[in-house]
């Protein structure tokens, strides 16, 4: 079992350490005051779990390690930040785990040689999924129907100063028009089919991942992807996404 961090953990706010100023002994487990236990140290551990679950393209988890999770996360659940589990945002939504992150991200580059071109995000959220598609994908429109959310993800990304991420409040089951077609869209909602919009706005050889709720009742992962011919679709794993929902708030 991997050694879970005390609490309350010290995140350094400086990911670049001098190496002349940290003594060479100390580590995480050993520094009473929790300066060794740096948040990359952490996020590298979570990158290894998400490999030993099967993810394992370099640029998926080079983006997983690289965005700090913990600042999307309310101060009291910075703790689990980087435990493989959803956490709740506020108003009712959730933060997706990180595997389902890195999966449907992985499942998006599967179609494409290097980064993504235009991505089209649907459910911001706390913006954390944003940044880590900020890595991978040239540009990112993501939208959030939730006023209050919307806000909380650019407060959130701030920090970050992500110039490739265009944050839009408005009801994404309509898409974004202005930003298509897109390489690939990506919904952290699940509807009860697959919205219209969606499937215009994609581009030929795009991708489209999306929670969707299947013949049987039960929400899973669909897979769309566009070619000259027309659509194909495939159903994968089962899922559990907060809903999708029509119109603003
Ligand atoms: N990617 C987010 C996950 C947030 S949960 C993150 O990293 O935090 C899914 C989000 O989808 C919720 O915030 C919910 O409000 C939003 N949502 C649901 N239906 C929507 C719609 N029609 N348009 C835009 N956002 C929607």
């Amino acid at each position: 079992m991997a050694q879970r961090p005390g609490f309350p953990i010290k995140f350094s706010t400086q990911e670049k350490v001098a190496p002349a100023k940290v003594p060479a002994k100390k580590t995480a487990s050993t520094n009473p005051q929790g300066l060794g236990l740096d948040s990359s140290a952490v996020r590298q551990r979570m990158v290894q779990k998400l490999a030993a679950q099967g993810l394992k393209d370099p640029m998926v988890l080079q983006a997983m390690g690289a965005v700090e999770r913990h600042r999307f996360v309310e101060s009291a659940l910075v703790n689990q930040a980087y435990e493989d589990t959803s956490l709740p945002i506020g108003l009712g939504q959730t933060i997706s785990k990180p595997n389902v992150v890195a999966r449907m991200i992985e499942l998006l580059l599967e179609v494409t040689d290097g980064k993504l071109g235009r991505v089209l995000e649907i459910g911001t959220g706390c913006g954390y999924q944003a940044a880590v598609l900020s890595h991978v994908a040239t540009e990112v429109y993501s939208i959030e129907r939730l006023k209050g959310l919307h806000e909380k993800a650019r407060s959130n990304l701030r920090h970050f100063r992500l110039a490739n991420v265009h944050l839009l409040f408005g009801d994404g089951m309509l898409g974004y028009p202005k930003g298509a077609p897109y390489a690939a869209i990506i919904s952290a909602a699940g509807g009860e089919t697959l919205p219209q919009p969606w499937l215009d706005q994609l581009a030929v050889g795009g991708r489209l991942v999306a929670p969707t709720v299947t013949a049987s009742g039960q929400q899973a992962l669909m897979v769309v992807d566009r070619t000259a011919q027309g659509f194909k679709q495939s159903v994968l794993e089962a899922v559990h996404f907060v809903p999708l929902k029509s119109g603003i708030s």
